[in-house]
């Protein structure tokens, strides 16, 4: 039975490598093409499984090849998968591009994403949910649908709002835990945010604004905790030879809800997310360098 809810997107990322961009109406062969499975909804949740929590994820795949497989995947993580909808069409995806000059270009399909309803989370069980876990890669309506029905039966929420989004007056107050990276929190608070200072200034807009608890991460500067009683504290980052950082926000959330669902005091799981998150950029990819508990623990020994 599942303590953790992740409400959100399911994407393939298909990565090919080409020598120069083609030009309209050219053909050119790649030199690469790689698929990883991605959607922040699904690394959210395959971290939080990875840190040994209850997950069941809701959302919506598509009926083309990748839809079964992706769902199959996140079955073999331990992940309840009974609320994934299957719609015909396609599964979420990023083409993306790239060059030899390290660029990229990103054509983004939002796929069976965009469908997800607030139907689709009332097939989800929540008789044992102690957290919903949402992101902005569904419709924001729905998200907010799903906060409404949380603050009525009293379940935490934590937010990711990425992409960025402003954050209106009467949906602030819904929020359990707003995890924001720098650029994100710089929206949504219109604030500058470029040191642990302004990081501190920025949560705390965020909770007189109506949150409960925020967490402002700093990449390898570490990140910035608030709750209604604090003044802000900083968790570190441990310090790691970075390969490839994609996904570290998503692990540090994934396993900071595990944490704090296993009972874990706010430092503990805060720590426990930075060592998980530090070591998902020693590796490449999204879900593959997500880290397990086992490797979280000893690489904090
Ligand atoms: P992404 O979008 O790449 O998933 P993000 O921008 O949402 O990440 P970050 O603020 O970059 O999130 O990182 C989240 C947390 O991961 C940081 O607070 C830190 O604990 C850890 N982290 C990120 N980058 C590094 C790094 N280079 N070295 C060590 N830890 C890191």
């Amino acid at each position: 039975m599942s303590q953790i809810v992740v409400v959100g997107s399911i994407n393939v990322d298909i990565v090919s490598r080409v020598a120069d961009y083609p030009v309209p109406g050219q053909t050119i062969h790649s030199q690469s093409t790689a698929y990883y499975y991605g959607g922040k909804g699904a690394n959210q949740a395959v971290a939080a499984a990875r840190a040994e929590g209850a997950v069941a994820m809701v959302g919506a795949v598509g009926t083309d090849p990748f839809g079964a497989e992706i769902k199959g995947a996140l079955q073999q993580q331990g992940i309840d998968t009974s609320a994934i909808s299957v719609r015909e069409g396609a599964t979420g995806m990023a083409y993306i591009l790239v060059n030899d000059a390290g660029q990229n270009q990103i054509v983004l399909t939002l796929g069976a994403n965009g469908t997800v309803t607030q139907e689709d989370f009332s097939q989800a069980s929540m008789e044992t949910a102690k957290v919903i876990i949402l992101q902005n890669e569904i419709p924001w309506g729905t998200n907010v649908s799903v906060m409404q029905w949380a603050r009525a039966e009293g379940i935490h929420v934590l937010l990711n709002p990425a992409p960025a989004i402003k954050i209106s007056a009467e949906v602030m107050p819904l929020i359990g835990t707003l995890v924001l990276n720098e650029l994100e929190a710089q929206y949504v608070t219109g604030r500058s945010v470029g040191s642990k200072e302004d990081a501190v200034l920025a949560a705390r807009d965020c909770i007189d604004a109506g949150a409960q608890e925020v967490i402002v991460t700093l990449g390898e500067h570490g990140s910035v905790h608030m709750d209604r009683e604090g003044s802000g504290t900083f968790t570190p980052s441990y310090a790691v030879k970075a390969v490839d950082t994609t996904s570290a926000g998503d692990t540090f959330i994934g396993y900071y809800a595990a944490g704090i669902c296993s009972g874990k005091p706010v430092a503990e799981a805060l720590k426990l997310a930075s060592a998980a998150a530090a070591l998902s950029v020693t590796r490449s990819g999204a879900q593959a360098s997500i880290p397990t508990l086992e490797e979280v623990e000893q690489f904090m020994n």
